[in-house]
């Protein structure tokens, strides 16, 4: 189909960008990878008049280690979150969670704001970043902000960034060890029937810390904090795996659809996230 006609921007500078956004206030919509916005458009779901691609902003698509902190521009392609070796060292999760998102195709032009900040509970980025702690760093005409991951997404495409407010980056402490990131999908380039997020640390045979989130099994993505609690201090025998798979399968509300009942996805929920905790404490 072919989307309602609108006026297209390309600013090179964030402060152009955001001065597009305020003087159309509701009409205005960031672009970054359009693998979301333009098929809405299409579809006639999304009317926007006045599209302001970030693309030519080049402080955007930087990612960089500064000490122990990882910071991701918003405009980052999930393609260069595979391949930046720097990001593959520090938070090895991010690769294995951005080869599981769509296909290579969307993944050149997918960004990791974008998939943010959409606040589409199918996407994958949304639970891993709650997995990681990550800060989600936002700039509006009142200055810039940051929000938790944990406190951003309130309902399905509701989040607490302000209209008027760009995702400049994403932040997050360097996580190397004791990850994992399953998903169970339908198909090759498929989103999620239920995914899971975990980074594990280990102190000696014990379970250290313990960060657990969910993706696309309800209307946001969960982080269970007692799904977290219940592997804490234990050695991660198989009935502490059984409690925190309990814990987090309590913490979700997922619903039926075109993916399955209610009760394939909670049933599916409880044996990723087994794997996930099992490859994570393999890795720890
Ligand atoms: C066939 C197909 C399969 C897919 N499969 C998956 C999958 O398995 N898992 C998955 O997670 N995703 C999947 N996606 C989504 C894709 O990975 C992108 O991440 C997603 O489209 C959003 O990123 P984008 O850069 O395309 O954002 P866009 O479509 O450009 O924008 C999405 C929304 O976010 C807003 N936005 C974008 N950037 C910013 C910013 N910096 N600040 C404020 N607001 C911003 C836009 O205004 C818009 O409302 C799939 C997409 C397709 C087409």
């Amino acid at each position: 189909m072919i989307p309602a006609s609108f006026s297209y921007h390309r600013p090179a500078v964030l402060a152009e960008a955001l001065k597009i956004l305020s003087d159309h206030g509701d009409d205005a919509r960031v672009l970054a990878g359009g693998h979301s916005l333009i098929p809405m458009m299409k579809m006639r779901m999304a009317n926007i008049p006045h599209l302001i691609d970030l693309q030519d902003i080049p402080d955007l698509a930087q990612i960089s280690l500064e000490g122990n902190r990882v910071v991701i521009g918003a405009m980052v392609t999930q393609a260069q979150l595979i391949n930046d070796q720097t990001l593959t060292s520090a938070a090895p999760l991010m690769k294995e969670a951005a080869l599981q998102i769509a296909d290579p195709q969307v993944r050149y032009m997918g960004t990791v704001g974008g998939n943010v900040a959409n606040g589409d509970p199918a996407n994958d980025m949304p639970g891993l970043m709650q997995c990681l702690n990550a800060d989600f760093n936002l700039i509006g005409p009142s200055g810039e902000r940051t929000v938790a991951a944990r406190d951003f997404y309130e309902a399905a495409y509701v989040t607490a960034r302000e209209d008027d407010e760009i995702l400049t980056s994403i932040s997050f402490d360097a996580h190397a060890a004791g990850y994992a990131y399953e998903k169970q999908k339908r198909k090759i380039g498929d989103y999620a029937t239920a995914a899971s997020a975990v980074l594990l640390t280990k102190d000696g045979q014990t379970c250290a810390s313990a960060s657990i989130a969910m993706t696309n099994l309800s209307d946001t993505p969960i982080w269970s904090q007692a799904a977290g609690d219940a592997l804490v201090g234990t050695t991660l025998d198989d009935g502490a795996i059984k409690d925190a798979v309990a814990a987090a399968l309590s913490d979700i509300d997922p619903t039926e659809d075109n993916r399955g009942p209610v009760a394939f996805k909670m049933h599916v929920a409880g044996v990723i996230l087994t794997r996930a905790i099992q490859r994570a404490w393999s890795r720890a």
